[in-house]
């Protein structure tokens, strides 16, 4: 109950640090650049219960922005995502996919989607995750060249995935005793990752989910990249920024 409090009270403080958005202030007309044969291919999994409003926001200036820094250079960028929420009864909805498309398309979608819901704490981690890798058409074959393309997955959360060990209890005991009702574990995730040459990012804005952190990244090994977090300084730095700041540093350092 305590943590369940101080989960609510972070989540107030992060909400106070929303910003207006408009999709019209960026330039993502010309985002299909199936001219290049660099191939990228971004999924985005997107926790989208109740306390994600902001983020959803700053996920869409995400896109728009990696979109627009990348308008320059001869990459051919396509964006899937899949948001999750969690198994019933806590939830109606557990995963909504959108499969590979356009920077604008993406954020389309994204002006859809809305922050709702989703009961207890831990929310249907493993299913988002599962669904966005297995569902995504990666892009095997560049015309004329034997490579797949180049895969990155940016996970944005709150909340942790069922099973005690993650740090919270899920209103069902068997939730919290096996984790996720589904069965899907991390090494379920990892296998996954690696079966598709995916490199993942964890984009973090707050302690919550430090446990399942820690966690994914003793299981994923390499391919756990880098969390992108966007709790510290929260108050003094300009939030709005740091995540399209995060995700864009780690592309063009990843990016070959
Ligand atoms: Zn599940």
């Amino acid at each position: 109950m305590g943590q369940a409090i101080q989960l609510a009270k972070k989540t107030e403080s992060i909400q106070k640090g929303q910003t207006n958005f408009d999709i019209n202030d960026f330039d993502l007309n010309d985002s299909d650049r199936e001219d290049f044969d660099n191939y990228v291919d971004i999924l985005f999994v997107l926790d989208q219960s109740g306390s994600m409003s902001t983020y959803i926001k700053q996920a869409k200036q995400t896109i728009c922005k990696i979109v627009e820094k990348f308008k320059n250079k001869e990459y051919d960028l396509k964006f899937s995502l899949c948001t999750y929420i969690d198994h019933t009864p806590q939830s109606e909805m557990l995963t909504d996919f959108t499969d590979l498309c356009s920077g604008y398309q993406i954020v389309q979608k994204l002006h859809t989607v809305i922050a709702t819901g989703g009961g207890d704490i831990p929310e249907a981690v493993m299913d988002g995750l599962r669904d966005g890798i297995t569902k995504t058409s990666w892009r095997k074959t560049v015309i004329g060249k034997e490579e797949k393309s180049q895969r990155f997955l940016f996970h944005i959360c709150d909340a942790p995935p069922h099973g005690e060990e993650y740090g919270f209890l899920s209103s069902d005991k068997q939730w919290s005793i096996n984790g996720c009702p589904c069965g899907t574990k991390r090494e379920d995730i990892k296998n996954l990752l690696q079966l598709h040459d995916i490199q993942y990012f964890l984009i973090k804005p707050n302690h919550a989910i430090s446990k399942m952190e820690q966690l994914f990244k003793e299981c994923f090994g390499d391919y756990f990249k880098d969390t992108i977090n966007l709790s510290e300084n929260f108050q003094q730095k300009d939030n709005k920024t740091q995540m399209w700041e995060g995700v864009l540093s780690n592309i063009e350092k990843n990016v070959s």
